[in-house]
């Protein structure tokens, strides 16, 4: 069995969020999403928070160095000792060498790269219904996962709206920089042999009986 140190790499709107929230369900680690952290420090008003809006909203990735130091602090947290699911980081070559840097500093190493393959017409549509809790932050799809009750989380009540870089505009400035900057990176887990793609849908069972599947066929262990 191999402890569960993954990365998830995939565009906006492949379904990112929902299969590593899932992934962690299943395997029970820590899910360090750095769009996440990010949108936290937004609501809270933090210099970091104030700082990382200026480049979100204009569909930007916010510089490698305060990224990067960002999920230093949060790796080095107790929960993350037993497994953990990085998912939005790295976007770059250099957050990539960066975060291997943070790891050796841990003791850890990354034991798999995810990767959702998803084709562009497939995340257009994705990302025109998505939704996300303003309190827990679960993600929601009006048409693949919606909610029980229209526009409330059904895991904390909380009030369902649309992130503001989901706008088309927004959305396709993101894609160029994913195509750019981020794709390069499955060349260079692949180059390590720790690269898995995953298709958009295995099955019609759902996130979490799907990742079920890719934890049991890559042997990770659950905590
Ligand atoms: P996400 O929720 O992963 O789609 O992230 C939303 C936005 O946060 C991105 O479009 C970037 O502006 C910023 N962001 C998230 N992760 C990173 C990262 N690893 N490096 C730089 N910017 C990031």
């Amino acid at each position: 069995m191999k402890k569960a140190n993954l990365i998830m790499l995939g565009a906006p709107g492949s379904g990112k969020g929902t299969r590593a929230v899932a992934l962690c369900e299943v395997l029970g680690i820590a899910q360090v999403s750095t769009g996440d952290l990010f949108r936290n420090n937004i609501k809270e008003g933090t210099e970091l928070g104030k700082l990382a809006k200026s480049y979100i909203n204009k569909g930007e990735l916010v510089p490698d160095g305060v990224t990067a130091a960002m999920v230093k602090d949060r790796l080095s947290k107790p929960d993350t000792a037993g497994g953990f699911i990085l998912d939005g980081f790295p976007r770059t070559l250099a957050q990539a060498e960066m975060l291997d840097k943070i790891l050796a500093e841990l003791g850890e190493e990354i034991s798999y790269a995810l990767y959702l393959d998803v084709p562009d017409a497939e995340i257009i549509r994705r990302i025109s219904g998505r939704m996300i809790c303003s309190e827990c932050q679960a993600p929601y799809h009006r048409e693949f996962n919606p909610p029980k009750s229209e526009g409330i989380c059904d895991k904390c009540g909380g009030k369902l709206f649309t992130r503001d870089d989901d706008k088309p505009e927004t959305v396709k400035k993101r894609l160029e920089v994913f195509r750019s900057t981020t794709l390069p990176l499955a060349d260079f887990y692949g180059a390590r042999g720790i690269l898995v793609k995953i298709p958009p849908e295995l099955s019609e069972r759902g996130a979490a009986a799907d990742m079920r599947e890719v934890a049991e066929k890559l042997g990770l262990c659950a905590r």
